[in-house]
């Protein structure tokens, strides 16, 4: 007899049903400067804590949790800020955890990194939520993601895993150009995209 295994799926939210102000505490798994796998070029990447997708397979189960690791500081805020002056550093990466659910923390530190450095710094954010869904989602959301050079869009789906894919993990998710996505109002994708 073939066994019919149920596979869990992520979790899936109505629009604005989780919000930052409601689960965020505003803590950091992790803050990794001056490396060369989170996006394209040398990357200060902070990796915020909290995620409710759940995805099976997470790749940072332990950042799904909002009391992991450390609450962000205004010391931490300024080192980034010292760390991403160098000139060999092309800009900051969010990571998680879920950033668009620690639009909090985000925020300050995009905002800052704007008013500091323009748009000679870049950057690039990952989040469980698809381009669609972040349009019908809170204004935090969306104001973090008109501050965005590149968003990696989606889930992780075991079924869809693919080691090989530049920059992500399942073949469903997306490297996408924010700027001209925003412009063209459809998802435009990255345009230095390999594989
Ligand atoms: S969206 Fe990312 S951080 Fe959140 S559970 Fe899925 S893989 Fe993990």
């Amino acid at each position: 007899m073939v066994e019919n295994k149920q596979v869990r799926q992520p979790n899936n939210p109505r629009p604005q049903e989780w919000l930052a102000k409601d689960h965020s505490l505003q803590y950091i798994a992790d803050y990794k400067p001056f490396n060369f796998v989170d996006g394209e070029g040398v990357r200060c990447s902070i990796y915020v804590s909290g995620c409710l997708f759940n995805c099976p397979g997470c790749y940072n189960k332990a950042a799904q949790n909002f009391h992991y690791g450390q609450p962000y500081t205004q010391e931490l805020e300024d080192q980034i800020m010292k760390d991403l002056a160098h000139d060999y550093v092309q800009g900051l990466t969010l990571l998680g955890g879920e950033p668009f659910l620690n639009t909090q923390v985000c925020l300050k530190l995009v905002h800052r990194l704007r008013k500091e450095f323009g748009h000679h710094k870049d950057v690039w954010s990952w989040t469980g939520y698809t381009w669609e869904e972040l349009q019908k989602e809170s204004a935090d959301k969306l104001e973090l993601l008109r501050n965005l050079d590149i968003l990696v869009d989606g889930r992780f789906l075991l079924a869809q895993k693919d080691l090989t894919l530049q920059f992500r993990g399942s073949a469903n998710q997306r490297i996408i150009d924010v700027p001209k996505s925003l412009d063209q109002g459809k998802v435009v994708i990255w345009d230095k995209l390999v594989h």
